[in-house]
């Protein structure tokens, strides 16, 4: 590991301002990511911003009915915090399928943001990787690519963004709160990640200094018909091969409104409008579902170890929506 500086500032303005000082600087939260990617020399920052000291610990009633998650509350209390459980239980099933107890006690909300992908290739600095150094090629495109994204690749990079609970977030139409040198600035959900195109060594839109100081959620949380349905090799402790963030209103028995967001299958997680679209004054049935996932699903392209993805993806949205429309679950079990 390179050697390092350590500063832990009291005060937002100073730690952005240190950061953005400091070419190679980061910030460290919870340190449930980059501690590992440092122990690996994936990550060598030369100065390490210990935020953990920053008023951002709250979790507030909006003025427009939403509610605002402060960047450095844990998981943890962000899944069982009672308005959280109450009014957006997708979100708290979602940030309950990831990890363990021990990492959601440390991991942060505005860390889980930033988490890097886990495509094998990437942690191993023996190997090629565009996302890890830029121009050396993608060891996983025609390697080993089981987790690989079937949606939005590039020919530099094919891995997914392994977050749980950001899938929710991008259903729920999160806004993510920044403050950095230039000033504070409100980015949706939808925008924060993107795609690899020829740079995947960008995960985010983030500029260097700026810090995320919270993320909104709007009033509408789909609290009666959700739905998060997690698809992994084990129960517990293990990234999504293909997961669903479902949230629907439902007036009678037609569908009113709907949010499908998929997680495992992109470098982002993946929404489509036209797919939501199909769903809107149909009846809440699997009849209506098949066609949308398929909808979903269109584009894909499978990599060899992959490619089962494409179907399993398809079966697990209908599955998702014939949860979620059936009424509040509770199938997922936190591990
Ligand atoms: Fe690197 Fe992306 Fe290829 Fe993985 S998929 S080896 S992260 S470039």
């Amino acid at each position: 590991m390179n050697s390092f500086s350590y500063v832990r500032p009291a005060e937002i303005d100073l730690a952005v301002r240190d950061v953005a000082a400091h070419q190679e600087a980061k910030f460290i939260a919870g340190g449930t990511n980059i501690l590992d990617l440092m122990k690996v020399n994936v990550e060598r920052p030369n100065r390490l911003v210990d935020i953990n000291q920053l008023p951002l610990t709250t979790i507030e009633n909006t003025a427009d009915g939403g509610l605002r998650l402060g960047a450095l509350v844990t998981n943890a209390d962000t899944a069982y915090h009672e308005e959280v459980e109450k009014r957006y239980p997708l979100l708290s099933q979602a940030i309950l399928a990831g990890a363990s107890p021990q990492l959601r006690n440390m991991a942060t909300n505005g860390g889980n943001l930033f988490q890097r992908t886990r495509c094998y290739y990437f942690y191993d600095p023996a190997m090629p990787c565009n996302k890890r150094q830029p121009g050396s090629g993608c060891g996983a495109i025609n390697g080993y690519n089981r987790i690989h994204a079937i949606l939005g690749t590039s020919e530099s990079c094919i891995a997914t963004h392994p977050s749980d609970m950001c899938v929710a977030l991008r259903a729920l139409d999160a806004v993510v709160q920044v403050l950095g040198p230039l000033g504070e600035r409100s980015i949706p959900i939808a925008e924060f990640h993107r795609l690899p195109g020829d740079e995947p060594q960008y995960d985010n839109i983030i500029k260097p200094g700026e810090l995320v100081t919270a993320i909104d959620l709007p009033a509408k949380g789909f609290a009666d018909h959700y739905t998060y349905l997690k698809v992994r090799d084990r129960a517990s402790y293990a990234f999504a091969l293909v997961s669903v963030a479902v949230g629907l209103e439902i007036d009678g028995d037609q569908i009113t409104d709907a949010r499908i967001a998929l997680g495992g299958v992109a470098h982002k997680p993946w929404r489509r409008s036209e797919a939501e679209a199909m769903l809107i004054g149909k009846p809440a049935q699997k009849a209506s579902f098949v066609s949308v996932a398929q909808k979903l699903l269109e584009g894909a392209r499978g990599y060899g170890h992959n490619t089962f993805k494409i179907e399993l993806g398809k079966r697990a949205i209908v599955r998702a929506l014939e949860q979620a429309a059936s009424g509040p679950t509770n199938l997922l079990q936190p591990m």
